[in-house]
């Protein structure tokens, strides 16, 4: 099957070879003008894959003409993937840069765009600044999706500039930048703050860093902060108190920690409540699961660092600061408690997406990057698409060397340290590679002893990271680096290094099969000369955090024997490569069960964001309001079966005045009579506020306003209910089932509530507001 969807590709490469020579021929303008004749022919019914060989074909000559590069075949043929919407797994330094420059334009020929999302802010400007040139010549237009000059990065973005990002024909931003936008252009109360237009067609480079390593952190725009609370503090105090295996315990992989019966009892006792489990009680059990994960899970160093009073998560993978990680669950605050440090305000969820679902809202989705066949099943069961192998223009001579395994952390350094000695004493460039930023600076101080001269990455600042990668092929050059440092950055070899051997890297921990062929795959690019080694140690944080009991008897056993050779049995090679398997299975569950979520959440987002968007466009308001106002009112009433004079007075000052109400003496107290009279008093209270305003317009958006904020209320509440529910409906929690059943129950129950808590809201926010014209008669609006 793979070899026929390769035979296929290389029919329609051969469409593109057959139209060199008459390109080559045109002169500019006529290369130019096929522009305006593609265009022409999709106008008239062509479809893109008719129009793709000219495409291509125009793209590659005019690639040649301004950068001087002429897209090889193996480019062509990943193109011609990029553009199925499928996966083009090509190795690193085979210029997929260059190879997106053909499905970007070919995409963005229909005029509703096309977009390529990068790693990181740096890589996209750098990619954009160098193609620019080609897309203008060929008369499309082209942006960055943020703002270039660093020195203005804290002011905030007109929207007006923003849609002029959007709007061009091609976008090179961050899926991070992007998702960011998403969420706040659907934040926006009126159509002047909105500036994205329907997505299109979107190329992800580095494809599974950005799928598979940060799938599982949803972005999140926070709103107003909420109140404290301290159980936080109670619950760490709680946890002190606990001790393992008998209180709690923790799974295999230490990915799960629960409390036993005796631990349940003990928190029961703590808390002086009968049932943990008590509806009541949710919120003291979910204290104590934050805290269980604060202490037990996350460790200093490899998930979070503590640095000047404040607790930053970082991404294990990579040794990277987490950016945009939700605060909101909770965990954050209580490592804080963990670690004493002062607690951030707990913040309200105002939005929030993950990856996937901001893919499919594009049309059209594809991908590129130098490893990811391992995990085609994944891509095609999440996201659709196909992995298709493209094949290297030069055969890869890098010699892999096999893993190297010890039994100490101390061995393991020392053995990499000799080997980076004799390498480097031959001038050979070396990529050390750390699995931590602690380890990196372990094994910087290492070199140093050894008097060797390097450069250290640890993933901090992407941009000076990037301009030492590219010299680190450079002879004598050592680099330390974590996994994700450099990523995207080709290093190219210096004067005499093909000689000596080309690049070396060498791996100093354990890393999951993917990571290790992506690092290792910074070598022997384009037919270059290099090698790859890994260090291994049974102590190396992976295998601790993975491995099974039987496994660590093994390890003991070895232990006494005290040896500190290379340990090569067959047995342990198993071991470790099964270990692998089981994580990347575990990932892989822990993934689909966020997606599975996220669907329920999409499905609710997307309602939402329809009403939203309806209440915006909605040229008058009226009616809908007066809907909204009845419904809420109904909603109130029904409460209560029976209403005393009193009651209706409660009533009232909680939600339609702060006055002092005098009810009228012949008020009926059947719901009937009730209903009529709330409703007329808030349209005599709306008739009120419509005097102080200067026209009907204005009148119309003190609606909208208060009809979009109870929707926002109401929906952040929502998010706040179902991040939390996330967090008690785990696959390990108590004596659950079937999770994503009752997760997905559960949510869809909130949500129907959630619009009768909008309307009810709606009732509070029009009456129990205060408006006012500010000096150029702007409308006000404040909410209590
Ligand atoms: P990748 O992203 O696949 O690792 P890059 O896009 O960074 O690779 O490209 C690696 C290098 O190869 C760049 O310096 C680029 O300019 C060069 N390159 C790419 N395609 C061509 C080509 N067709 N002809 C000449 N040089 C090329
Ligand atoms: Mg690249």
């Amino acid at each position: 099957m793979a070899q026929f969807r390769l035979l296929k590709v290389k029919k329609i490469l051969k469409r593109v070879n057959d139209l060199a020579a008459e390109m080559r021929a045109l002169s500019d303008e006529e290369l130019q003008g096929q522009t305006t004749l593609l265009k022409e022919q999709l106008a008239a019914g062509k479809t893109i894959d008719e129009i793709l060989p000219r495409a291509y074909a125009t793209v590659r000559e005019a690639d040649y003409r301004i950068l001087g590069m002429f897209p090889y075949d193996v480019q062509v043929m990943g193109a011609i993937v990029l553009n199925q919407g499928n996966i083009a797994e090509m190795k690193t330094g085979e210029g997929k840069t260059l190879t997106a420059t053909m499905p970007l334009y070919l995409n963005a020929l229909s005029g509703q765009g096309a977009m390529l999302l990068t790693p990181n802010d740096y890589l996209a400007q750098r990619d954009e600044e160098q193609l620019r040139p080609v897309y203008e010549w060929l008369g499309l237009t082209v942006s960055t999706g943020f703002r270039k000059e660093k020195s203005q990065e804290n002011q905030k973005v007109k929207p007006a500039v923003k849609r002029k990002w959007y709007e061009a024909d091609i976008v090179y931003t961050t899926a991070t930048n992007l998702a960011f936008d998403y969420l706040f252009n659907n934040l926006a109360t009126n159509k002047d703050e909105q500036y994205l237009r329907p997505f299109n067609y979107v190329i992800i480079d580095e494809v599974d860093a950005i799928l598979l390593d940060e799938a599982t952190s949803p972005f999140v725009v926070s709103s107003t902060p909420i109140l404290q609370s301290n159980l936080y503090h109670l619950a760490d105090e709680f946890v002190h108190t606990l001790h393992s295996k008998v209180d709690y315990k923790l799974n295999q992989e230490q990915t799960a920690v629960w409390l036993t019966l005796h631990g349940i009892r003990q928190a029961q006792r703590f808390f002086r409540i009968d049932d943990l489990f008590n509806d009541a009680n949710r919120e003291i059990y979910r204290h104590i699961v934050l805290a269980l994960r604060a202490h037990f899970i996350m460790r200093n160093g490899h998930d979070y660092l503590v640095s000047e009073g404040k607790v930053v998560l970082l991404d294990e993978t990579n040794g990277r600061l987490k950016k945009g990680v939700k605060v909101s669950t909770g965990l954050h605050q209580a490592i804080e408690e963990k670690e004493k440090v002062k607690l951030t305000q707990n913040q309200r969820v105002a939005a929030s997406i993950t990856f996937p679902s901001l893919f499919g809202l594009f049309n059209k989705v594809s991908g590129m990057s130098g490893t990811v066949k391992s995990d085609e099943q994944e891509f095609f069961q999440v996201y659709k698409m196909r992995v298709i192998q493209i094949p290297t223009r030069k055969e890869v001579i890098r010699h892999d060397y096999p893993d190297k395994i010890y039994l100490t952390t101390r061995q393991k350094l020392s053995e990499a340290i000799r080997e980076t000695i004799q390498l480097h004493n031959q001038g050979r460039p070396i990529l050390l590679v750390a699995g931590s930023v602690e380890n990196s600076e372990i094994i910087s101080e290492l070199l140093l002893d050894q008097g060797i001269p390097h450069n250290v990455l640890n993933a901090f600042n992407i941009v000076r990271e990037a301009m030492i990668v590219k010299d680190a092929g450079q002879k004598g050059a050592v680099t330390v680096a974590t996994n994700m440092a450099g990523r995207g950055t080709d290093i190219k070899l210096g004067k005499g290094v093909v000689e000596l051997g080309g690049l070396a890297v060498i791996g100093t921990e354990m890393l999951p099969e993917r990571v290790k062929k992506q690092l290792a795959g910074r070598a022997g690019r384009q037919g270059d000369p290099g090698s790859s080694r890994f260090y291994i140690s049974l102590e190396d944080a992976y295998i601790a955090k993975n491995s099974t009991k039987r496994f660590k008897k093994y390890y003991r056993r070895l232990q006494k024997k005290l040896t500190n050779k290379n340990l090569k049995s067959l047995r342990l090679q198993m071991s470790l490569s099964m270990l692998d398997d089981r994580v990347s299975a575990n990932q892989r569950s822990s993934r689909k069960m966020i997606n599975d979520n996220e669907r329920a959440l999409k499905i609710q987002r997307n309602h939402l964001y329809m009403k939203r968007t309806q209440l915006m466009e909605m040229p008058h308001l009226e009616k809908t309001t007066g809907r909204w106002l009845s419904d809420g009112i109904s909603l109130y009433l029904s409460q209560k079966n029976s209403w005393s004079r009193d009651d209706v007075r409660r009533l009232m000052n909680q939600h339609f005045t702060y006055e002092v109400i005098e009810l009228p003496a012949d008020l009926k107290m059947t719901s009937d009579s009730l209903k009529n009279y709330l409703e007329n008093f808030c349209q005599r209270k709306l008739e009120t506020k419509a005097k102080m305003l200067v026209n009907s317009q204005q009148l119309n958006q003190f609606y909208r306003v208060s009809l979009l904020a109870a929707l926002d209320q109401s929906w952040m509440d929502q998010m706040a209910y179902l991040s939390k529910l996330e967090m008690i409906v785990q696959p390990w929690g108590s004596a659950q089932r079937d999770p994503k059943f009752i997760y997905q129950k559960k949510a869809l129950i909130a949500f129907e509530k959630m619009f009768k808590k909008a309307k009810q809201q709606a009732v509070d926010n029009l009456m129990l507001s205060t408006i006012s014209l500010d000096k150029d008669n702007n409308l006000i609006v404040h909410f209590n």
